[in-house]
């Protein structure tokens, strides 16, 4: 028999339009598919307990998606480069293929697990297969990376399409022994299991995903543009979690959009999410070009900011208590799902660093834990660009203020009915601002502000203000 070839799953959990995977199986080899899982490689970055769980079932969906294959996934747990070592020895592989990431920890770790196995004469290739174009082949014409989207999104699509997705792959494979079994993981919560409705919500895993690119192209897709931009409503693609467990590749998603599209979907609405795809991009790529960008400021001078840093605002803003409803029905819907609306994601991070004037780091870290699509790029990119520390980020003074955003994006309160439920008796003219509610309308909705919902724990005009002069501040230093 041959030597088998490992294929090393990592954030890229599909057994289809898998570049490594497919090059492993081309090869006549016998290929084994082996995930190992080893948080402590990523730092300060091991996945928080909303990842957790979506791990926990996609790895399961995984193995499933294997098993009708005729494969068995290998499970192992502790030190990457020992388990692979330990693995190469059991199995006498000669290869190890996996996808690439760009985490800073990620592309530290596939370069020593390339320099000890390459040393060990074993095999040790990296493939594409997360992005729709890699970092190296976007660059301005003076040859560096692009720090504003628009004018990158422009060179991104300026290239060759990206290929078509790959077909479900053919070979042998090869079954290792001494599997872990998944529940020895502990991914799930126990005590208490706070996600323990998710499994209506989500549907972690492959065949998931693919159906949730069904019903958002059929049903959402015409929207898309307009309906974004409203928490009530579904039309964005809720894609996120499948996409950063890599269950599906962005390139399936990029072909079934202009699929829509030739079978008479609105060309503006494909081009517009597509665009999302591409800020996706941009953020990867930023991360590949300043592996700091998780924890420093891309803009220097923020580094000087003065931060306020209070501890009973912070709690207030995540436990969804801060007396501004659209702020608070977000954080809930994100303490309650694993996922928070977009438009909701801006304004919630918005009001922790100009309203509350609290480091965009604290609530990078927050989301970290509780949003199950957490990913190290777009989220801290996002931070940043929210805060206006970061790479084509939103100008500093554009403070997001919350009333008015929710009377625009949730004109009739629904968001806000659904997520924070003992307003939910107030008319529409007083639902994002309770506390200007007459005494009699307040009683009759039973809202008792200070009591079961608080009042603001800041005042907008002020905290805008105190915003305005902590950034002047760092532009004068
Ligand atoms: P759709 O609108 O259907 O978009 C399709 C896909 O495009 C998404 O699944 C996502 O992969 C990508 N995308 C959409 N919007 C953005 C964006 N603004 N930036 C980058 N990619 C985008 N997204 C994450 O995937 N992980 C994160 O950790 C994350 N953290 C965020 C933190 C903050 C403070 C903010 C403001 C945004 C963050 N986002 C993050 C981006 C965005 O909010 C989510 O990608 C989006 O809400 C996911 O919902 P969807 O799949 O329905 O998006």
């Amino acid at each position: 028999m041959q030597n088998p070839i490992i294929f090393w799953f990592r954030q890229d959990l599909r057994a289809y339009d898998l570049p490594g995977l497919a090059k492993a199986l081309n090869s006549g080899q016998p290929v084994i598919p082996c995930y190992i899982y080893d948080p402590e490689a990523a730092g300060d970055w091991a996945p928080g307990g909303a990842s957790r769980w979506w791990l926990h079932h996609s790895l399961m969906s995984l193995a499933s998606d294997l098993e009708a294959l005729g494969a068995q996934l290998c499970l192992r747990s502790g030190h990457t480069q020992t388990e692979l070592q330990a693995l190469c020895e059991e199995t006498s592989a000669s290869a190890i293929y996996c996808s690439r990431q760009l985490e800073p920890w990620a592309t530290a770790q596939e370069q020593a697990l390339h320099d000890h196995f390459n040393a060990a004469d074993i095999t040790f290739k990296r493939y594409p297969g997360s992005l729709l174009f890699e970092p190296e082949a976007i660059r301005t014409g003076g040859g560096t990376p692009f720090k504003v989207f628009s004018p990158f999104w422009r060179a991104c699509l300026a290239q060759p399409e990206p290929a078509q997705p790959l077909a479900l792959p053919e070979g042998t494979w090869h079954s290792a022994a001494n599997s872990l079994e998944l529940d020895t993981l502990a991914l799930l919560p126990t005590k208490p299991d706070w996600a323990k409705g998710w499994h209506e919500l989500w549907s972690p895993g492959s065949d998931g995903a693919r159906q949730r690119l069904g019903v958002f192209l059929d049903e959402a897709l015409y929207n898309y543009g307009e309906g974004r931009n409203l928490p009530a409503h579904n039309f964005t693609s809720r894609l996120s979690p499948h996409i950063q467990f890599g269950e599906i590749s962005p390139r399936e998603i990029w072909h079934a959009a202009k699929a829509s599209e030739a079978a008479g979907a609105d060309s503006g609405e494909v081009r517009k999410f597509l665009s999302e795809l591409g800020w996706r991009e941009f953020s990867h790529h930023l991360l590949a070009m300043d592996p700091h960008i998780p924890e420093q400021p891309f803009k220097p001078n923020f580094a000087n900011f003065p931060w306020l840093g209070n501890a009973e605002h912070l709690l207030a803003w995540q436990r969804g208590q801060t007396g501004y409803p659209l702020v608070d029905a977000g954080m809930r819907e994100l303490w309650q799902t694993g996922y928070m609306h977009n438009r909701v994601r801006m304004i919630t991070a918005s009001f922790l660093t100009k309203h509350l004037l609290i480091h965009w780091r604290s609530g990078e870290d927050w989301f970290w834990d509780t949003l199950c699509d957490a990913s190290l790029a777009t989220n801290s990119c996002s931070w940043q660009w929210v805060a206006g520390s970061g790479a084509d980020a939103a100008p500093y003074f554009r403070i997001f203020n919350p009333t008015a955003q929710g009377k625009k994006f949730d004109t009739e309160g629904d968001y806000i009915r659904k997520w924070v439920p003992e307003l939910a008796g107030l008319p529409k003219k007083y639902i994002q601002e309770p506390w200007t509610a007459p005494a009699d309308v307040l009683e009759s909705a039973e809202v008792r502000l200070g009591e079961n919902y608080p009042e603001p724990i800041v005042d907008h005009a002020a905290a805008r203000q105190g915003a305005l002069d902590a950034y002047a501040a760092i532009k004068a230093s």
